[in-house]
């Protein structure tokens, strides 16, 4: 929590290296019942809008109001009580189509800050750093909200979601998440899925898909085996009527 709280103040103080006003970052938190502020937004009232400070304004520029990107806050608020796959990813589409990306990343990290193991902001936070090429940190919120789902019960469906965005940056770390033995994929129907992922993701050459081949061939292997056991008795009777037959 402390962690995401530095974090949040060092975006702020970083929001001029890709030419954000000040204004997008803070008041998205301030105002986030009322407004968000899309990424075109210029207060010109502050150092990235105006770098020589030489204030032409005495107030900062009024915002235009976009009804429909003024939704999202209260929006927001509702989804991340629970996680509602289609609802969050209509949400984040959204933002990134309006170019509210980072007001509605301030929004969410902020909710970190202060519920750090909220599932559906950790999901957005990482969609949204990937929006924004912060790769490393969304990467990271990616892999810790994954985990904290299977921690939390959150269904394979709802999971898959913070692999799609993982899987888009660190392909081979990713789809370990979802190899784990003993977890949600280790079973016959998971198998087929992650061995369909291998050959998409990696091709058929590559030593993920062998592997997973391997592994269901082994399983083949092992029930055929199992199939023979069970056949054994049956096989001793028959043995046994011919020996008495001779
Ligand atoms: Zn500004």
């Amino acid at each position: 929590m402390r962690y995401q709280m530095l974090q949040n103040q060092l975006d702020y103080a970083r929001s001029h290296e890709e030419g954000t006003c000040r204004r997008v970052v803070l008041r998205s938190i301030f105002d986030s019942i009322d407004h968000l502020k899309t990424g075109n937004y210029k207060c010109n009232f502050c150092d990235v809008c105006i770098p020589d400070l030489q204030f032409n304004n005495e107030k900062a520029t009024v915002l235009q109001q976009d009804a429909q990107v003024d939704e999202i806050p209260a929006q927001l608020s509702t989804l991340l009580q629970g996680f509602e796959q289609i609802a969050l990813q209509e949400v984040l589409q959204f933002a990134i189509e309006r170019g509210a990306v980072a007001g509605m990343f301030a929004l969410v990290t902020n909710r970190l800050e202060r519920d750090p193991t909220n599932l559906a902001a950790l999901f957005l936070a990482g969609a949204l750093a990937r929006e924004r090429q912060r790769e490393t940190r969304a990467f990271d919120y990616l892999r810790f909200g994954f985990n904290e789902g299977i921690k939390q019960g959150l269904s394979p469906d709802n999971l898959l979601l913070f692999y799609e965005e993982g899987v888009l940056l660190q392909p081979k770390e990713a789809f370990e998440w979802l190899t784990q033995v003993g977890g949600y994929w280790d079973t016959e129907e998971g198998l087929k899925f992650l061995i369909q992922e291998a050959a998409q993701r990696f091709g058929t050459d590559s030593t993920h898909y062998r592997v997973l081949i391997v592994r269901w061939l082994l399983g083949r292997f092992n029930e055929v085996s199992d199939d023979c056991a069970a056949f054994k008795p049956t096989i001793e009777v028959i043995k046994n009527g011919f020996e008495r037959l001779s």
